[in-house]
C-alpha cells in the first residue's frame, strides 16, 4: 500500500504498533499529506528524519506526478496528465464554475466495461487505482492551480464501483475533517450501472451524489451502446437508483450522452421520461463527444434542445452539460490516449534508430 492511502488509524497502527514511535507523529505525517498536499518525505519538516527514514523503508510514498497539462482556450478548463509510480499514465481535470471548482478524476488505468463511444475503454482495464492515487489527483490540482477544490466527481477514466473498496475509502478520506475536508455533498460518483454495488453504496450511511450513466430510453438500445445492460438490464439499473434515493435521500442524476439518429428522437424522450417517472431525480444531457475509433456523431444545437425540452414538459429537471474544454481532448480518456499513441511512437523510432 502507499503511504497516500492510510487512513489515520492505518498510520497510527503503523507509527506506534509497527514502528515503536509515539502516536502524534501519526497525525503530523497524516496532515502533511492530507492538509498540506506535500509529495515526499522531504517535504515534512517536523517528522525526525529517522522516523522518515524507517517509514520509507516500509511502504512508498508513490505521489502521481503532473507530466503535463493542456489549458483550454474557451473556457479555462485544464486537462492533466499524471504519471504513477509504475509508469502508467492517468488524466484529471479541472473546471472553473460559477459555484467553485470542480476536479474530475480517474478511478482506474484504463476500463473494462467496454462502453461504444467511450476512449477510455478501447484497451481494456490495466489496474485499479489506490485510494492514494485517487485523492492526489485532486492534491496535485490544488497545488498546481494554487486554488481551492470544491467539488470532485469520479467521472474520469475507470468505473469506480468496479474498483469499490478503494473508491469508498477515497470518499471518506477526501471528506475527512482532519484531511481536505470536501463536502460529501459535492462529491459525485458515477457508474455505468453495477447494481449490486449501487445497493452496497447505499448502505454506505454516505451524503455523495449518484450518478448513473442511462445513454439510453430502453433496454434494446442501451445493451447496444453499453455492454454492461446485458448483464444488469436498464430496469434493474434504475431501479436500483429508486432504492439509492430511498435508503440516502439523495436525488440521483442521470447521464444522458446524445448520439445522433441512435438515441435523440422524440420517441426516446417520451420513453425516458417514463423510465425514470416518479424519481427525485436530474438529467444531465451530455451531446456525445465523438471519437475516433467510432463514427458516433452529436445531434445539431437544435436537437439537444428539442430533446430537452420534450423531457421538461414532463416535469424532468434536465441540465445540458456545458462542454468544457473541447478544443483540449475534452472526452474521457482522449489526452491519454494521444499520449500514450506518441510514446508509443518514439519507441518504435529508437527501435529502428538503435
Ligand atoms: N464508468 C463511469 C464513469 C466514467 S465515464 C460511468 O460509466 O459513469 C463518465 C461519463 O462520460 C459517463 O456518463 C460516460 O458514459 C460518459 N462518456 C464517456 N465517453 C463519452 C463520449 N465520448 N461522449 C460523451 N460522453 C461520454
Amino acid at each position: 500500500m502507499d503511504l497516500t492511502s492510510y487512513t489515520k488509524e492505518e498510520l497510527e497502527n503503523l507509527i506506534v504498533e509497527e514502528l515503536g514511535d509515539k502516536k502524534f507523529r501519526a497525525g503530523q505525517v497524516y496532515e502533511w499529506i492530507h492538509k498540506k498536499h506535500v509529495t515526499s518525505y522531504d517535504e515534512m519538516h517536523n517528522v525526525p528524519k529517522a522516523l522518515k527514514e524507517k517509514l520509507e523503508c516500509v511502504v512508498p510514498m508513490n505521489s502521481p506526478e503532473i507530466i503535463t497539462f493542456q489549458e483550454s482556450k474557451i473556457d479555462g478548463t485544464r486537462k492533466y496528465l499524471y504519471k504513477l509510480y509504475d509508469n502508467q499514465v492517468i488524466e484529471s481535470v479541472f473546471m472553473r464554475y460559477k459555484h467553485g471548482n470542480s476536479v474530475c478524476i480517474s478511478s482506474q488505468v484504463g476500463c473494462r466495461m467496454g462502453c461504444r463511444f467511450c476512449a477510455s475503454t478501447l484497451d481494456g482495464l490495466v489496474r485499479n487505482l489506490t485510494a492514494g492515487e485517487m485523492l492526489m489527483q485532486v492534491y496535485g490540482i490544488e497545488r498546481h492551480t494554487g486554488e481551492r477544490v470544491s467539488n470532485v466527481v469520479v467521472m474520469g477514466t475507470g468505473e469506480p464501483l468496479d474498483n469499490y473498496d478503494n473508491l469508498v475509502k477515497f470518499v471518506k478520506m477526501l471528506s475527512d475533517e482532519d484531511g481536505t475536508n470536501i463536502s460529501q455533498r459535492n462529491i459525485t460518483v458515477s457508474t455505468c450501472g453495477l447494481v449490486p454495488k449501487i445497493d452496497e453504496l447505499a448502505d454506505e450511511d454516505l451524503q455523495i451524489t449518484l450518478a448513473l450513466s442511462l445513454h439510453a430510453s430502453n433496454q434494446e438500445k442501451r445493451e447496444s451502446l453499453m455492454p454492461i445492460a446485458k448483464k444488469y438490464d436498464i430496469h434493474e439499473a434504475v431501479d436500483a437508483c429508486r432504492r439509492y434515493f430511498d435508503k440516502t435521500g439523495r436525488r440521483i442524476s442521470f447521464e444522458y450522452s446524445l448520439v445522433s439518429g441512435r438515441n435523440d428522437t422524440a420517441e426516446d424522450a417520451a420513453e425516458l421520461s417514463k423510465l425514470i417517472k416518479g424519481i427525485n431525480c436530474h438529467v444531465n444531457l451530455i451531446p456525445v463527444n465523438p471519437i475516433k475509433e467510432r463514427d458516433y456523431e452529436a445531434p445539431d444545437r437544435a436537437a439537444v434542445i428539442d430533446f430537452k425540452e420534450r423531457l421538461e414538459k414532463n416535469g424532468i429537471n434536465v441540465t445540458i452539460r456545458r462542454e468544457m474544454g473541447r478544443d483540449i481532448d475534452g472526452a474521457c480518456g482522449q489526452l491519454r490516449k494521444k499520449y500514450m499513441s506518441k510514446v508509443g511512437e518514439e519507441d518504435e523510432d529508437s527501435r529502428t534508430d538503435g
